[in-house]
């Protein structure tokens, strides 16, 4: 399938963040977890600066990506060095989410001036892939993390980046280590190898397009296993 991706903006603050209604994905993570490379990878193009110093970015940088339908990726600052609050997530990350649910000013359906008909407005689609690094399972910065994530979208996944890094025999434990750690299932990839790259667009596809996604660990292990079937 063709991918088109360009740079929209960095964005500082709610004023900045996209407004057309399309669904927006965001990623989540320490800083050095692969969120860019992980943003590079899946549009197979380099957009996203990746950097091997950790926690430069305090900004948004947003992607709008065609594929099929249009999206948007969102690359948030990462979290674990200073410069965060106290919990981790800093004020753009909770201003980008902030917008989750509420309405995003698009109008969808026919409503004519003076009809009479009320047209319903959108609450924009905001998802969440919260990356971790598959090396380090259950990270309190993480798992914090998560758990916030949890309460302020509907919809989530784990992701676990640079699973190039681990032998076969350690990939296996340490994804039963993050699942156990985070009682949710987690999708390994690597940016170096595209490994997983491909259930990564799959699971993203689900959660910007399917809108009735369920907390529950097993309709959202079904989910998981559903937006990566074959
Ligand atoms: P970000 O701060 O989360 O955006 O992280 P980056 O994408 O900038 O990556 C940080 C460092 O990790 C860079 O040196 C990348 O080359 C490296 N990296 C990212 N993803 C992978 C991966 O899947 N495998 C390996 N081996 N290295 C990776």
């Amino acid at each position: 399938m063709n991918i088109s991706a360009e740079f929209v903006t960095s964005a500082a603050g709610e004023a900045d963040f996209p407004r057309n209604g399309a669904p927006e994905v965001a990623l989540v993570g320490r800083s050095n977890v692969g969120k860019s490379s992980a943003i590079n990878g899946l549009v197979r193009q380099r957009i996203a600066r990746t950097s091997a110093a950790p926690g430069k970015t305090r900004l948004a940088n947003v992607y709008r990506v065609g594929r099929g339908s249009a999206l948007y990726l969102i690359d948030l600052p990462g979290y674990g060095y200073a410069g965060g609050d106290r919990h981790g997530l800093d004020h753009v990350t909770r201003a980008y989410f902030g917008r989750a649910g509420r309405p995003s000013g698009v109008h969808r359906g026919r409503s004519t001036p003076g009809s009479g008909e009320r047209s319903a407005e959108v609450g924009v689609t905001i998802a969440a892939l919260l990356l971790v690094d598959a090396r380090h399972p259950g990270l309190e910065s993480d798992l914090g993390a998560w758990r916030w994530l949890q309460s302020a979208v509907e919809r989530s996944a784990i992701v676990a980046t640079k699973i190039d890094k681990l032998a076969r025999g350690q990939r296996i434990r340490a994804l039963r280590e993050l699942e156990s750690a985070f009682d949710d299932p987690v999708l390994p990839i690597s940016a170096v190898t595209g490994e997983g790259l491909d259930d990564l667009w799959k699971l993203i596809d689900h959660l910007a397009n399917n809108r009735n996604s369920s907390r529950r660990r097993s309709n959202r292990l079904k989910d998981l296993r559903k937006a990566t079937a074959p």
